[in-house]
């Protein structure tokens, strides 16, 4: 059986966001999907604002998409080909059933304006638009029934880097304005560094570290995190940390043994982690690491290997 996300459990404050990071394939997408219901769960309980909404209805749960909303990584794939900016905005809205003509072309306006897309392109289609304004509509979509909290599904990572940092800010104003909850996946660290409130480190499905943000970069305890942060490319060369290379198959999400799932890759892996998996225990007040060794392993730049 394919495990693809097993014992994660979190919970998230309004207005916060929580990032979760990981390679492709370690369930990161799978478990924004389930949040909003796009996958469905074969265990495991959700609650939003204190309702338990694992088990609903789909009249329930097409009253609870306006409140949940998700951003796709690729917008190009996500918007339809045949709909105006105009038709693109304006149709969750008619969906919805409950604006006027008149209000609808009010709200997809204002809208525009909020996401920074010019009226004049109004009328023009997703094939005639760069990637930057692509997921700028993309945004305005998941946003115009205001709802209030907001999968983010690799939002950036198919756009230039130049047009990156631009959704990223607009991402954040949108959250500060309106006190949006978002939940943030990327493969990319520094990205969720800029953006998270709190941070959850994934691995084969796994958490494998979950801590609020400037303390996951301040005291970084997993071998698989800190591997991925020393292969971050920072400016400042004195505060790069040493590349830790990792070696090893990744193990099979089918079936996986009863072990540590990153014992195959870890430069620390020792007997009882090839026979034993760790628990995510508290290493520090809000830092969850999924360890056995976290306490006597010296996760320093000592037992690191260089390349
Ligand atoms: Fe590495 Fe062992 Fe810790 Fe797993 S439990 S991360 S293999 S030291």
């Amino acid at each position: 059986m394919l495990h693809a996300v097993d014992n994660v459990s979190f919970s998230i404050n309004r207005g916060e966001t929580l990032g979760i990071v990981g390679e492709s394939g370690c369930g990161k997408s799978t478990l924004g999907r389930t949040l909003l219901h796009l996958h469905e769960s074969t265990a495991g309980t959700l609650y939003f604002k204190g309702e338990n909404i694992t088990h609903i209805n789909k009249r329930k749960l097409s009253t609870l998409r306006k409140e949940m909303q998700f951003i796709f990584q690729d917008p190009f794939s996500s918007l339809n080909p045949r709909f105006t900016v105009f038709q693109t905005l304006a149709e969750p809205l008619e969906i919805a059933g409950s604006y006027s003509k008149k209000e609808t072309e009010e709200k997809v306006y204002a809208m525009m304006d909020t996401v920074g897309l010019a009226k004049r392109l109004v009328n023009t289609y997703p094939h005639e638009l760069d990637g930057g304004r692509r997921q700028r509509i993309g945004i305005g979509r998941a946003m115009i029934l205001e709802p209030e909290f907001i999968v983010c599904d690799e939002p950036v990572s198919a756009l230039d880097v130049s047009i990156q940092a631009q959704i990223i800010n607009l991402l954040l104003d949108m959250q500060e304005e309106k006190k949006l909850t978002y939940v943030f996946i990327t493969h990319d660290l520094m990205v969720v560094k800029y953006i998270s409130t709190k941070i959850m480190v994934m691995y084969l499905g796994e958490v494998v570290e979950f801590a609020p943000t400037e303390e996951l970069f301040s005291a970084t305890w997993h071998p698989y995190t800190k591997a991925l942060l020393s292969a971050v490319p920072l400016p400042e060369v004195d505060a790069r940390p040493q590349r830790i290379v990792l070696e090893g198959e990744v193990t099979s999400p089918i079936d996986p043994p009863e072990c540590c799932r990153f014992c195959a890759r870890c430069p620390y892996a020792r007997e009882r982690c090839r026979k034993e998996a760790p628990p995510l225990a508290e290493a520090a007040p809000g830092h969850m690491v999924k360890c056995h060794f976290v306490k006597e392993i010296n996760f320093n730049k000592e037992n690191t290997k260089e390349v």
